[in-house]
């Protein structure tokens, strides 16, 4: 079992989740069996309870985690389903210290950070390194956080633990240009380093963050101030998309790197009992077709996201990253004209939307999902205008939610009608807390959580798109469409197209007479994968190019 830890330096924000996936990628296409985890130092016990304002968004795994983005960034780049566990919070970690200590397994041992905090979790990355060969942890915060300390204490006892050719550090760092001078700065990074050095860990590999190409001088600079072979510093700069970024470092010898310094050879031909062939010429074929089609597509158009946190994009990340995926697939660039819904709120709305319309920017409107009641009413306009219209609708969650709102108030006459999320007197709350939500007082952990089982009903659009008869897809949810106006829905011409098994629980509803009006209780966002974009998407993506090139 290897490990490659990964840090960062400098600022943060510098691109260490997509070039930690990036890596994943690179190995994956060397058949190598990948595990990542991130490492967030902050003391939530998990992301649920943060602001996507501060955090962006909160990525749902199948069993219910709710986790740091970079989860949803390794997901797509790998190709796999990581868990809840896959994301080690400073929270999570102290969480099972102080329930050690309480049920006094330490035996009355003073319990400290260094060895009972730095032991979890080196247990903890030593359990999620089982069964794969290579396991790629990413030390979330910049190097010089108070709060990434005993992590970073963990992950230089880790050497000792399990030798040093069975672990690999690798520190991402920011190369600033100076356009008066025309000049690429190492200073800071040779501080990060000398910082990382200082508190025992020697980076094997620095990955250089620059807008300019580096040139030689530069790496010898950086070879010799921070003691790294000349080959290990590796030069990545800013890409076109974050998919390209794969390519970008395989071609800058990244991948190959890795293989020698690790001694995947070994590995690889233990595993492939003698054959070597793709230790060194990873299969980046598929890859670099789709990065391809999302560099340079054949054709664009332009959705209209209505949403709150519209300022700032990290919190709609899997969204995008799923129009991203499925314009892929249907050779489309999809842009994206991002309304913040309390704009539709005003009796003007239509002229709004129509204005958008005539601008070419309203291809499709997208609602997704949320939480409190900014904003709400805009969505729901937003919603009676696409049905109105014949606009391609996708509501994800409270998208839904809302098109359910729209519908009961719109068509099926039930005025008033809300969720009671937002009107706890409404006369008609189409949407509610089924009973055993109601009582709860924590607010962590407490929603519909992970993937969840929907049945689709046969002739349905929906059940088209998938192609199957029963569906997966994540939840993030405390309200339901209420049962008791299922019937009255239906009655008035909604289609509920997806159920839980149970019968209980509409899961997709649709419209016929439109060309795409679809919501969906779930997050389909979630699932998409560059290779495999989600299939809902992908049908929307597809009836807007359908509308355009008509
Ligand atoms: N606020 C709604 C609920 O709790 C929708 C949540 C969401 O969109 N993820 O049910």
């Amino acid at each position: 079992m290897k490990y490659i830890f990964i840090t960062g330096g400098v600022v943060s924000s510098l691109g260490k989740g997509i070039t930690a996936s990036s890596i994943g990628r690179l190995l994956k296409a060397r058949n190598f069996d990948v595990n990542m985890v991130k490492i967030d130092p902050y003391l939530q016990i998990d992301a649920g309870t943060m602001s996507p304002y501060e955090h962006g968004e909160v990525f749902v795994t199948d069993d219910g985690g709710e986790t740091d983005l970079d989860i949803g960034n390794y997901e797509r780049f790998i190709d796999v389903s990581l868990k809840a566990d896959n994301n080690i919070t400073a929270g999570k970690v102290y969480k099972t210290v102080l329930e050690k200590e309480r049920r006094g397994e330490y035996l009355g041992k003073t319990v400290q950070v260094i060895p009972h905090i730095t032991d979890e979790i080196k247990e903890r990355i030593k359990k999620l390194g089982e069964g794969y060969d290579i396991t790629i942890v990413e030390i979330g915060g910049t190097v010089g956080d108070i709060e990434s300390l005993p992590f970073l204490e963990a992950i230089r006892q880790f050497k000792k633990d399990v030798g040093k050719d069975n672990v690999l550090y690798i520190h991402v760092s920011l190369l600033p240009y100076l356009k008066t001078t025309g000049e690429v700065k190492t200073k800071p990074t040779q501080h990060s380093v000398k910082e990382l050095r200082s508190i025992g860990i020697q980076p094997d590999i620095l990955v250089c963050r620059t807008e300019v190409p580096i040139g030689e001088k530069i790496r010898e600079k950086l070879a010799l101030f921070c003691d790294v072979d000349r080959e290990a510093v590796i030069e990545a700069r800013d890409a076109r998309t974050i998919y390209e970024v794969p390519l970008n470092l395989e071609k800058e010898g990244l991948g190959n790197l890795i293989v020698k310094k690790l001694k995947l050879t070994e590995v690889y031909s233990r595993k492939y009992s003698g054959d070597s062939k793709r230790v060194f010429e990873p299969d980046l074929s598929q890859w670099r077709a789709i990065v391809d089609r999302i560099i340079n597509p054949l054709h664009e158009i332009t959705v209209a996201i209505v949403g709150k946190y519209v300022k700032l994009k990290d919190a709609y990340m899997s969204i995008i990253e799923a129009l991203v995926h499925a314009g892929a697939k249907n050779d489309t660039r999809v842009n994206i004209r991002w309304i913040n819904a309390e704009e539709l709120e005003s009796k003007n709305y239509m002229d709004i939307l129509d204005n958008y319309r005539e601008n070419g920017e309203l291809g499709g409107i997208l609602v997704p999902g949320g939480f409190g009641e900014r904003g709400v009413n805009g969505k729901i306009n937003a919603i009676r205008y696409a049905r109105e219209k014949k606009i391609p609708f996708l509501g994800i969650c409270l998208g839904m939610q809302c098109a359910v709102i729209e519908y009961a108030r719109n068509v099926c006459n039930l005025e008033g009608a809300h969720s009671t999320e937002f009107h706890k007197d409404t006369p008609h709350p189409v949407v509610d807390l089924l009973p055993e939500q109601v009582n709860l007082k924590e607010k962590g952990g407490t929603m519909r959580l992970g993937a969840y089982p929907a049945v689709l009903k046969e002739d349905s659009l929906t059940h088209s798109l998938y192609g199957k008869k029963m569906v997966y897809e994540r939840h993030r949810h405390r309200y339901e469409v209420n049962p008791k106006y299922h019937h009255i829905l239906e009655r008035n011409g909604l289609t509920i197209s997806g159920m839980s098994p149970d019968g209980k629980l509409a899961e997709f509803i649709e419209l016929k007479d439109h060309p795409f009006f679809i919501g969906t209780q779930g997050h389909p966002e979630f699932k998409s994968r560059p290779n495999r974009p989600h299939p809902l998407f992908d049908g929307f993506v597809r009836t807007i190019l359908y509308n355009k090139i008509r």
